[in-house]
């Protein structure tokens, strides 16, 4: 029990009752955590227009013993997401990074490389990186933290390298696995990968993501990991995220 305060990135802002809302944020060391803001939703509430999801800010709660739902005293902006939230794409990308931290984030457990990702993605994104590019990375990173998609460098069947006499250079997702295989070890059946994007895969695991877009990888290329990158993601969530079901039918619909 006590009041504590750290620098933390904003996920989610829900309206609670009539006066409050519920502010959803992820600190480094005590990870996700939930706190009400006591008269947000009123006229001249001292939370004004802090409370903007995606946004880096100082935080102060109470934290009650006992209780997940801590109570918010202050949030002092330190880095707005306007830039992002200015159209349809750049909130469906925000809402999808969210999404991300919502479900692998852990309440109350050092969070620090997940809070670096998303702070280091959200810094480049404002300062105008591509967005696609930004997912793929941000997404595979993902998966990485949370231990289940390694860069692809050997595979983890047999320990050989992914390009084999008979099948070339490139990869398979197997249909019931999360882990790439060489073309001997993964068969006929799955998704196959190609040698660009395992490419892509070994650099977003050793470049920062400005350097990155230096060099970026052709569209389709980036099409080929987000889609391994969803399959790896819902066969270990058992389901898929909201956001990324609203992203495939804006994209549909345009
Ligand atoms: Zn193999």
């Amino acid at each position: 029990m006590g009041l504590l305060t750290a620098e933390a990135i904003l996920l989610d802002v829900m309206d609670l009752h009539d006066r409050d809302r519920l502010v959803t944020f992820l600190t480094r060391e005590q990870g996700k955590k939930k706190g009400v803001a006591k008269g947000a939703r009123m006229k001249h509430s001292r939370f004004g227009g802090q409370l903007q999801p995606l946004a880096k800010a100082q935080v102060t709660w109470f934290d009650k013993e006992g209780s997940e739902l801590g109570r918010i005293s202050s949030v002092d902006l330190v880095r707005p997401a306007h830039r992002l939230q200015s159209d349809l794409e750049g909130i469906l990308l925000g809402s999808y990074l969210a999404d991300h931290v919502l479900e692998f984030a852990q309440e109350d457990d050092n969070s620090d490389h997940l809070y670096r990702l998303l702070d280091s993605t959200l810094e480049a994104l404002l300062a105008g990186v591509d967005r696609d590019l930004a997912a793929r990375y941000f997404e595979a990173w993902v998966l990485r933290l949370a231990g289940v998609f390694p860069p692809p460098r050997v595979c983890p069947s047999c320990g050989g390298p992914f390009h084999t006499e008979e099948w070339g250079d490139g990869a398979v997702l197997p249909p019931t696995g999360e882990t790439l295989l060489c073309g001997n070890c993964g068969g006929h059946s799955g998704f196959l990968v190609g040698p660009e994007a395992l490419e892509l895969l070994r650099r977003i695991g050793r470049e920062s993501l400005p350097r990155l877009a230096e060099g970026p990888p052709a569209p389709a290329v980036l099409r080929q990991v987000e889609t391994l990158c969803a399959l790896v993601r819902r066969h270990f969530l058992q389901r898929e995220l909201r956001s990324y079901d609203v992203i495939q039918k804006t994209r549909a619909a345009l």
